[in-house]
């Protein structure tokens, strides 16, 4: 694996949990953020100790709602990462971000410590939509966010946005790609609406408040997204994702190559040192644990709740399953063959014939990939490759 590494922090905190969010994220605990920064110094710092030479080439801030953080926060961590690693000097640094935190200083603080990359969570230009999401700001602050992140000297801009609302028409969505595409943004990432356990969304359509998402009103919503992005100039080079030319997400191709990245911060997930790892979810018992002085190993800190290592059939597997999200790459044959020293179209034959064959996967010299129609049927043709 390359030497070059990415840090994942995860920042388990939100103003107001989204009807639809799953996520490791908790609210109402604002008087938390300065321990568990603390805490987030110690663990960079820790897991640093025993390889204060590995370069890091991506930074990534997700959550949970990193803009809660101060800039004095981001400092203080960006420096302890500094202190650890040999962060490159053209470091993608990448912060989620809600729009309604990004004033006119803030966004000027984030470019002085280095931040270069915005994620922001505009996620609909609908007010109905974003109500019913319990979104905490209207599509005016979106607009007024990015033209102040520009200002701010922002090149690199990517919207989040989601669809296969229930109660979302094809017309709304439509209106919503060309809202964020008036915005120019670099980069766009689509969410399909999941309803998972344990949210507001879900109850709301156990009680029968609001609809179910319908499967195949998604698959023609992500179709228009598509048609709609490529003709913006925006391609689509992941599953769910869409850039202008040079500007795909280094961070995220880190996971989709499967290179190693460190998870930091509660409820994180890493992948080094073939071990995969899972940072304690609750902020307050991470904190707790950061104060202990329990030896680890790298990529170990004292707050890892789990490490599992990774065999080489399943590293394969893994490869195979991130790299095929990949649209236009898709798996490099040669990157694979010199990884694993096996051709990956020699290793799952049968199954990539087979989609061949129905014109759902495409195979050349260079790569594997989906083709267009392979796309929308891509979970049950990775099921059937890894
Ligand atoms: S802002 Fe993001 S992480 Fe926070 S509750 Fe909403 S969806 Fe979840």
């Amino acid at each position: 694996m390359t030497s070059s590494y990415s840090i994942y922090i995860h920042i388990p905190f939100c103003r107001h949990i989204c009807t639809y969010c799953a996520f490791n994220t908790y609210a109402d605990m604002d008087d938390s953020i300065q321990p568990f920064v603390d805490a987030l110094c110690k663990e960079i710092a820790f897991v640093g100790k025993s390889k204060a030479d590995l370069s890091v080439h991506t930074v990534f801030f997700g959550g949970g709602t990193p803009s809660m953080l101060s800039i004095t926060q981001f400092g203080q961590i960006l420096g302890v990462i500094k202190a650890s690693f040999v962060l490159d000097k053209d470091a993608e640094i990448t912060i989620e971000a809600n729009p309604n935190d990004l004033t006119h200083d803030y966004l000027i603080g984030l470019r002085e410590v280095g931040i270069d990359r915005l994620s922001v969570g505009m996620q609909s230009s609908n007010e109905r939509e974003l109500k019913l999401y319990e979104r905490q700001h209207s599509h005016e602050i979106t607009i007024e966010a990015i033209a102040l992140a520009r200002q701010a000297g922002f090149k690199n801009i990517s919207l989040d946005l989601i669809f296969g609302n229930p109660e979302q028409t094809i017309d709304e969505w439509q209106a919503t790609l060309e809202k964020a595409l008036d915005l120019k943004p670099q980069h766009i990432s689509l969410y399909g609406l999941e309803v998972k356990g344990g949210t507001v969304l879900k109850k709301q359509i156990q009680q029968g408040l609001v609809h179910k998402p319908n499967d195949d009103l998604a698959a023609d919503m992500y179709e228009l997204a598509d048609e709609t992005m490529q003709q913006a100039g925006l391609r689509q080079y992941e599953i769910s994702n869409w850039s202008l030319q040079g500007f795909q997400a280094r961070h995220n191709l880190q996971y989709w190559h499967n290179l190693p990245y460190l998870g930091l911060g509660a409820g994180a997930h890493g992948y080094a040192n073939q071990t995969r790892t899972i940072v304690i979810r609750h902020p307050g018992r991470y904190i707790q644990a950061m104060n202990g002085t329990n030896l680890k190993e790298f990529p170990r800190s004292p707050a890892t709740s789990k490490a599992t290592l990774v065999d080489e059939d399943t590293e394969i597997s893994e490869t195979i399953m991130v790299g095929m999200r990949l649209t236009e790459e898709g798996i490099q044959r040669k990157t694979f063959f010199e990884r694993f020293g096996v051709d990956v179209y020699e290793i799952r034959k049968p199954t990539i014939d087979k989609y061949v064959g129905l014109g759902m996967v495409l195979l050349d010299a260079d790569c594997v990939r989906f083709s267009q129609a392979g796309r929308l049927l891509s979970n049950l043709i990775l099921s059937e490759l890894i």
